[in-house]
């Protein structure tokens, strides 16, 4: 995973409460206002009582009710903006491994969607020892999920806003604006995605699994390559596992690691050019796509393996047509 000094990040961020959509796109308002005085709507109160039937309930008030969460969200603007950073609670922290935790921030309402496009992340900011931090993080949670969104962050040990996040009371807020980024994840985007991630690197690559994985209109096959220093930093590997599961054939996962325990059924060492060979898209480039997040040195051998063998290397930041994009 590389760090995330976002360039895009630069500028000093304002704090703001929600604020009315200013999309220039028809409001949803507006479009359901026509069908809310449609004739089909009207209703005569007296007519059911006159035949000596129960009361049925008035169609339009039907509709309004089941329109009010949408109207509402509309009237209160969306829960992420990408220019202006809003404060939202740590609602809940659970370890995942010596050095990573899952941290799980509340939205404004229960019924609240992030509203994240798979593939993209979002900007945590914060005032650390008198400075203004900015870091870029991958929910690993689905837009499907309502409340909250779930970061698998790691902390390292000098490291600003991962130290601060780990020692975030919970209740306590952190600023965040988003989306960013340029990848937005569809089922019709490649028939074959080959996806190489080293440590917590995978969480781009895990909404995007997940995402394909439970949508069953989606037909992508999909083949993780996930590198590790030893077993114990393989995150997420429970949840990847029952992905594979769900996934009816369409995700294989292949765990690497440098310092394997005795028995370890799984590759050892790194990611190498005959690793990637076996594993990638059918048909070269136009059958598929590469997408990468690890380290530095691990991106930096997979993109030269992959030149080699034939595939354009972009240049930074990827964009979304490339052959192979680097988060
Ligand atoms: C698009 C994007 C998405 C990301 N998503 C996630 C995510 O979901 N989860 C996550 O944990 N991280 C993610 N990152 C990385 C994250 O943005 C931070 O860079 C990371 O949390 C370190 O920030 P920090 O402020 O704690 O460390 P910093 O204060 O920036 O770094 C301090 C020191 O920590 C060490 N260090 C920091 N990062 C690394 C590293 N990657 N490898 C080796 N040493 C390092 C270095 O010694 C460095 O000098 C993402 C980055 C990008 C660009």
């Amino acid at each position: 995973m590389p760090t995330s000094k976002d360039p895009t990040d630069a500028p000093a961020p304002s704090i703001a409460h929600p604020v009315a959509p200013t999309a220039t796109a028809p409001s949803i308002a507006h479009l359901v206002a026509p069908l809310l005085t449609h004739p089909e709507f009207e209703h005569d109160p007296q007519l059911p009582e006159a035949l000596g039937q129960r009361r049925r309930p008035d169609p339009a008030q039907r509709l309004r009710r089941t329109m009010a969460p949408i109207l509402d969200l509309e009237a209160k603007g969306p829960v992420l903006d990408p220019t202006v950073f809003r404060p939202l609670k740590l609602a809940g922290k659970s370890r995942l491994s010596h050095n990573t935790a899952r941290y799980r921030l509340a939205l404004p309402r229960e019924t609240d969607s992030l509203g994240l496009p798979v593939g993209q992340h979002v900007s945590l900011a914060a005032t650390i020892a008198g400075r203004r931090v900015i870091r870029s993080y991958t929910p690993t949670s689905l837009d499907s999920e309502l409340g909250y969104f779930d970061l698998v962050v790691k902390t390292y040990d000098n490291g600003l806003m991962s130290t601060y996040l780990d020692h975030l009371a919970i209740g306590a807020s952190v600023l965040v604006r988003g989306p960013k980024g340029q990848f937005n994840y569809s089922p019709w985007m490649a028939k074959h995605l080959l996806l190489v991630a080293g440590g917590s690197g995978i969480t781009p690559m895990y909404r995007i699994i997940k995402s394909a994985a439970l949508d069953p209109d989606d037909t992508t096959k999909m083949c993780l390559v996930f590198a590790n220093i030893s077993e114990e930093d393989v995150l997420l590997r429970n949840e990847l596992d029952h992905l594979a599961l769900k996934s009816n054939g369409r995700l294989e996962i292949h765990y690497v690691l440098e310092h394997p325990p005795p028995g370890w059924k799984g590759a050892v060492g790194y990611v190498t050019r005959e690793m990637l060979e076996e594993r990638l898209p059918t048909g070269g480039p136009a059958g598929g796509k590469v997408l990468l997040c690890g380290p530095p040195g691990m991106t930096k051998v997979v993109k030269g393996a992959l030149k080699d063998m034939g595939y354009y290397v972009p240049r930074r930041p990827s964009m979304i047509e490339d052959d192979i994009f680097v988060f």
